[in-house]
């Protein structure tokens, strides 16, 4: 047990949390690493939703109200870390799940699956069932998608994608949005929006934002992702990282 006063409590939850994943199998073996990467941005930027991390949030759920096939891509950390915000969010935005793996076992795939299911979302893409394609008939299995999903979206949420990923996607004219804790990666500078939060953090928060976006009229929402720079926001969530002794 972690003492709740202990100065990393969230954190080391959190990492409680991936270490039981990985035991269940559910986890590539690369993926702790890539969570301790994360923990050391998310450390660096004070464990916080910044502001212009909360400005690309609002950019992003103002674009999956809009879109026609909006999709949100998940793997075994946004799983592990998220499922039932995850959930949540797709259903506030009327939005797809998508089960993309960078290491693709079918039992990984499965097991996945099987915690979507156990929650009530029946319809899960990316799965062994599910017809794939390749993105731009690049036949390189980081540009799979399901044809129903990811393939045909227009808007693809991406919770820490891969760069080489992210590098294929960004070239198919659909609006890509990542939440990525570093944001020199080369998925932060392909994508359209970049959140430079903790997905821990960044799912619930969109979830509060849809609820009040919904409520606005087509215009209102049209301003908001127009008004949104990339570019800029990414700069100024750099900023964000100056660190004080
Ligand atoms: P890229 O492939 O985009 O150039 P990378 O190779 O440096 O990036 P990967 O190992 O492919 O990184 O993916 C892990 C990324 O996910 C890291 O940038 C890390 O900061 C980020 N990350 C890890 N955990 C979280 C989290 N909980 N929330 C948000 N981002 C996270
Ligand atoms: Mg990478």
């Amino acid at each position: 047990m972690i003492p709740k006063s202990h100065p990393r409590y969230e954190s080391l939850l959190l990492r409680e949390k991936m270490v039981e994943a990985s035991k269940e199998g559910i986890l590539a073996d690369s993926a702790l690493i890539a969570h301790g990467r994360g923990e050391a941005f998310d450390y660096l930027l004070g464990e916080r939703t910044t502001f212009p991390a909360k400005r690309a949030m609002y950019a992003t759920v103002a674009s999956m109200l809009l879109a026609n096939n909006p999709v949100i891509s998940v793997n075994g950390n946004t799983t592990a870390l998220a499922i039932d915000d995850i959930i949540k969010l797709a259903e506030v935005l009327d939005a797809k799940i998508e089960i993309n793996l960078f290491y693709r076992t079918d039992e990984r795939v499965e097991k996945i699956a099987e915690m979507y299911k156990e929650r009530g979302w029946e319809n899960i893409l990316g799965t062994n069932d599910d017809e794939l394609k390749y993105i731009k008939n690049i036949e390189n299995p980081r540009a799979s998608a399901s044809k129903t999903g990811i393939y045909n979206a227009d808007v693809v949420l991406v919770p820490l994608e891969d760069g080489d990923r992210a590098e294929i996607l960004s070239k198919t004219g659909k609006t890509i949005i990542a939440i990525d804790l570093n944001p020199l990666s080369r998925t932060a500078i392909k994508s359209d929006i970049t959140i430079v939060d903790n997905v821990v953090r960044a799912i619930p928060f969109m979830c509060k934002i849809a609820e009040d976006l919904k409520e606005q009229d087509k215009e209102f929402l049209v301003n908001i992702k127009n008004d949104f720079d990339n570019k800029d926001n990414l700069k100024e969530s750099l900023e964000q990282f100056k660190v004080k002794g």
